[in-house]
């Protein structure tokens, strides 16, 4: 048996027989002032209690994008990671800024890497939502002749994918953000479904077209916690403003009713 857990914003926690797999994991959370003004820095407090966590033992990591709130922390974790780290070239330019040279199984679209014997990833391109003002935040790619530490603008989007997991025969996609390639998901479908909600108003295939191609057994929203702020230990956690959660559940039960829409408290999970 699988275990899926929500650990906040995009990040996934899948875990199978001792062995911890990381998604975009984002422990740091700097406030809404710290992204408008400031450069952002990795809380090693918070790196590590998160690693420790999960009893050090993280066997493989996959981010979707390189947007702060996606990517800031896998520079701290990625030395707590015994396995493969997989992601775009921008990712691998983000690693090398901080040391970490060639740490990154580089994707540029449709490639499948084996995190371990019996767990893979397929890096399907995807597309961003238009969260910002209409726009897709921080385009571009983190640029190499930087200096650390970066703002969040120098965290650029590069390869947007949507990563598909099969973890102990189960599909899990990674829907990082209210946007979808539906030529690029053609041919694959999946058991469970993580859906970012913030921006799905702007993306009507996301909610119409998208499920209806995948056919998802379990439709689970995320990354809709404001990340901007700490998660505390109880039930009651911040949430991002304008989602419109009630919209996007009626839109999903009219467009693939067969789904179960199940909802997590962040660091709450699932079995599969
Ligand atoms: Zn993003």
């Amino acid at each position: 048996m699988a275990r899926i857990r929500w650990t906040g914003a995009a990040g996934l926690e899948l875990s199978l027989d001792g062995r911890t797999f990381l998604v975009d994991p984002y422990v740091t959370r700097p406030s809404k002032y710290s992204i408008l003004f400031k450069a952002l820095v990795s809380d090693k407090n918070a790196v590590q209690s998160f690693v420790q966590g999960r009893d050090g033992n993280i066997a493989g990591m996959v981010a979707g994008h390189t947007h702060f709130d996606h990517a800031l922390d896998i520079p701290g974790i990625a030395p707590f990671c015994r396995g493969p780290v997989v992601g775009s070239k921008s990712l691998e330019t983000l690693l090398a800024l901080h040391g970490l040279n060639h740490r990154v199984r580089v994707c540029r679209g449709e490639e499948t890497v084996a995190l371990d014997h019996d767990i893979s990833v397929t890096m399907i391109l995807s597309a961003h939502g238009r969260v910002m003002m209409g726009q897709v935040p921080y385009p571009g790619k983190i640029n190499g002749c930087t200096r650390l530490p970066m703002k969040a603008r120098g965290y650029g989007i590069g390869t947007m994918f949507m990563p598909k997991i099969v973890i102990n025969g189960t599909t899990i996609l990674h829907a990082g953000s209210a946007g979808v390639d539906l030529h690029a998901m053609d041919g694959h479908t999946c058991d469970v479904l993580f859906m970012c909600v913030p921006g799905w108003q702007r993306s009507p295939d996301y909610v119409t077209k998208f499920p209806r191609l995948v056919e998802p057994k379990i439709i689970v929203p995320f990354h809709y916690d404001d990340f901007t702020r700490a998660l505390g230990p109880g039930p009651n956690f911040p949430v991002l403003p304008f989602l419109d959660m009630d919209g996007f559940v009626r839109a999903l039960s009219k467009s693939f009713p067969k789904a179960d829409i199940l909802f997590l408290n962040p660091n709450g999970s699932l079995e599969v």
